[in-house]
């Protein structure tokens, strides 16, 4: 089927991350003809990247996490793909996009620029080793920071700093996980879930310092000294941040598009400016308002639901995005987790249904969320239908 130029130029997709391929590929199932193209910094290549953080126990490289190599993406999707390409800046009234590689006009403008690791700044001349995962790149990059046994500091026991313990002790690594809070995943999982959570990975040999953090940081000889705010001391080889992301809003700002802990979207993902779309990790959604406050949504199954309604609104059908109930599975196999979080500030709390089962119950009684471990992972779609949305 050959490519139809539009006159007013093709679909531009910024990004090639699961946000950015996957807007295109629900595109192409409607429209297999308009010219589209995509512009990333990257090389284009597909991968999976919750997979990041559980790969180095099956000793996997950065090249061996691609599913789809750009090439073969390009010949399925009927797309150009401009590889290592930075876009710098939008030009709303012409519709054009400014790049290090000449500019480009666009009908329509997909923004799918991901998030970016949350940067602390420490104390120390080793401030500047600190590393996080968030691309394939980095992946590759910590992986070959890690000699035989080497001694891995994680900064953050969310999901990611979790998931990273758990594919690092079962790896051979020696694992500390430091944390200000008081459990691991505390403000997700409730109290119980959370100790049975630290029970696992500690019975792997998984070290804690909740209820404080890094201060100061300095390389002594081939090792890190860390200095934590609790006055202790510890030394490792590597240390790696998982304090959370913040959305990628760069470029919607030097174009004058509305953001906030996002880039702000409207129900049918439109920005602030015409023709210009926005999802993945980069995004707000307003349909994921919660008493007026939209929110982001950094997980995969929220990119599957924005980029099937983002689809039918490039083809010339208005689509809003509705988000079901979206589960996280938390990949810690030392002890299998799933979670359907309550909407923040959801009034309620967390109750046992049975071992390894349970429901946050709102103020009228209504279960509004759940959490399964071990075993009872296998009750997510039962469980899902209990749940008031
Ligand atoms: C370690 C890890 C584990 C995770 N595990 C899970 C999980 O188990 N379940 C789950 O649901 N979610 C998980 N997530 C979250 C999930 O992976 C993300 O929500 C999703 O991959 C985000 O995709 P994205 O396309 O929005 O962003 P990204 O993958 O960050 O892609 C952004 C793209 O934009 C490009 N780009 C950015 N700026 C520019 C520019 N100016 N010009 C050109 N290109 C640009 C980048 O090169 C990149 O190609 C995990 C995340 C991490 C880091």
């Amino acid at each position: 089927m050959s490519i139809q130029r539009h006159p007013d130029g093709p679909v531009l997709v910024v990004g090639s991350g699961l946000a950015g391929w996957s807007a295109v590929r629900e595109f192409r199932k409607l429209d297999p003809t308009t010219e589209v193209i995509m512009l990333t910094s990257n090389n284009g290549d597909f991968y999976a990247k919750p997979a990041l953080s559980n790969a180095l126990v099956q000793g996997k490289t950065a090249g061996q996490l691609v599913t789809t190599a750009a090439e073969k993406m390009i010949s399925t999707l009927s797309l150009t793909l401009m590889p290592q390409t930075e876009v710098t800046g939008i030009d709303i009234a012409t519709q054009h996009v400014i790049t290090s590689k000449g500019s480009f006009a666009y009908r329509q403008l997909v923004l799918a620029t991901g998030a970016q690791a949350i940067r602390l700044s420490f104390a120390g001349n080793a401030a500047d080793e600190v590393v996080s995962v968030n691309s394939l790149d980095d992946y590759e990059v910590f992986r070959q920071m890690l000699a035989p046994k080497a001694r891995v500091l994680i900064m953050g026991a969310g999901l990611i700093g979790c998931e990273f313990a758990n594919d690092l002790a079962a790896s051979g690594y020696s694992v500390q996980v430091v944390d200000p809070s008081p459990a691991p995943l505390a403000t997700l999982l409730p109290a119980e879930a959370s100790a049975e959570l630290k029970a696992s990975l500690s019975e792997l040999g998984v070290q804690w310092h909740f209820g404080t953090s890094v201060t100061e940081m300095n390389r002594v000889n081939d090792a890190i000294a860390i200095q934590l705010a609790n006055a202790q001391t510890t030394t490792v080889d590597v240390v790696l941040s998982a304090i959370g992301l913040r959305a990628d809003m760069a470029l919607a700002q030097t174009a004058g598009i509305t953001t906030d802990r996002g880039i702000v979207v409207d129900s049918h993902l439109q920005t602030s400016a015409p023709h210009v779309f926005a999802l993945g990790d980069n995004a707000q959604y307003a349909s994921a308002s919660l008493g007026g406050v939209s929110r982001t949504l950094p997980y995969v199954m929220p990119i599957m639901n924005a980029a099937r309604a983002l689809a039918q609104t490039l083809n010339g059908t208005s689509t809003e995005v509705r988000f079901p109930l979206m589960p996280v599975a938390i990949k810690t196999p030392a002890l299998p987790l799933i979670v359907a979080a309550a909407a923040p500030g959801t009034a309620g709390e967390w109750r046992t249904q049975e071992e390894g089962i349970w429901h946050f119950i709102d103020t009228e009684a209504r279960v509004r969320g759940f959490v399964l471990s071990g075993p009872q992972v296998s009750r997510r779609a039962e469980q899902v239908k209990l749940v008031s949305v």
